[in-house]
């Protein structure tokens, strides 16, 4: 079969949302090359044992595991990270969480919590860009804590610390100039949890009590010992969720509160700051 062909065959079996895109990076891994040889030696015919790993993975998507599964890994943030099913897999969404922390003033040398860092995308992203500032990675799940490690070492980063923490509980008494969060946000009953790739991610990082708003409750209420004066508060938040985080946030004694949409023009994101 040559690649043109294996890739029209995987689009006309799978009902993924982007199935041309599902085959191009299944494919373009068992080969191990980029998804631009695929298109530069489509008429190449694949060999007998990369046409079978190749129709497995694609046996596999057609179950419905998530490409990043299949893999071992996604981009975030243009670098790549380790995942695994005991984690969430980073969001394009979530590159707006680093990106709004990187527009907000903070010291050099800056303090950083990431609360349920999870593969560390967050906490990784903001260190590659940010080598000066100190940032502590926080997870409740060992595995992640163990993921995210394997990800700060291999991105060569030097100034993440991951910490095995239910939120803050073992943070000490360290005091931060930012804390950042995707934290899990969905209600149980909502209809999305049974559709598609978050079927295979774990709950405990998707799922929230209190309509999904019972975690950030609690991050904007402990932000308050765990945040230097003036320091930021920024959290990911469900598409209809803006509203209710603002309350929580001003109801907590934050100040210059807002919410920032993401490019599908979903709130996503709230900020806020102690007052100084
Ligand atoms: N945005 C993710 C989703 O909708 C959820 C991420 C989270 O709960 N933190 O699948």
């Amino acid at each position: 079969m040559r690649i043109d062909e294996a890739l029209a065959w995987a689009k006309s079996r799978l009902e993924t949302e982007s199935p041309r895109l599902d085959a191009e990076v299944l494919l373009a891994h068992v080969l191990g090359k980029g998804r631009t040889y695929l298109i530069s030696h489509n008429d190449s015919v694949l060999d007998e044992p990369a046409l079978q790993a190749y129709q497995r993975l694609i046996a596999e998507r057609e179950t419905g595991r998530p490409v990043a599964h299949l893999i071992g890994k996604r981009e975030f943030w243009s670098l790549e990270f380790q995942v695994s099913p005991a984690t969430l897999i980073p969001r394009p969404e979530t590159e707006l969480l680093v990106e709004l922390v990187l527009e907000e003033a903070a010291p050099a040398g800056a303090k950083v919590l990431d609360l349920g860092t999870g593969t560390g995308a967050i906490a990784c992203a903001l260190a590659h860009e940010r080598p000066d500032w100190r940032f502590t990675a926080v997870d409740v799940s060992q595995e992640a804590v163990e993921l995210a490690t394997t990800n700060v070492l291999s991105l060569g980063l030097t100034n993440v610390r991951c910490l095995r923490s239910n939120w803050y509980d073992a943070v000490g008494d360290e005091q931060f100039h930012v804390i950042v969060s995707n934290p899990p946000y969905i209600d149980a009953l909502d209809i999305h949890l049974t559709q598609g790739d978050v079927r295979f991610e774990p709950a405990s990082a998707l799922v929230a009590a209190d309509h999904g708003l019972a975690d950030i409750r609690m991050i904007a209420a402990g932000a308050g010992r765990h945040l230097l004066a003036g320091g930021l508060l920024a959290v990911e938040h469900g598409y209809d969720q803006g509203a209710a985080a603002r309350e929580i946030f001003s109801t907590a004694g934050y100040v210059d509160v807002r919410t920032h949409q993401d490019l599908a023009g979903h709130d996503r994101i709230t900020l806020g700051r102690l007052p100084e």
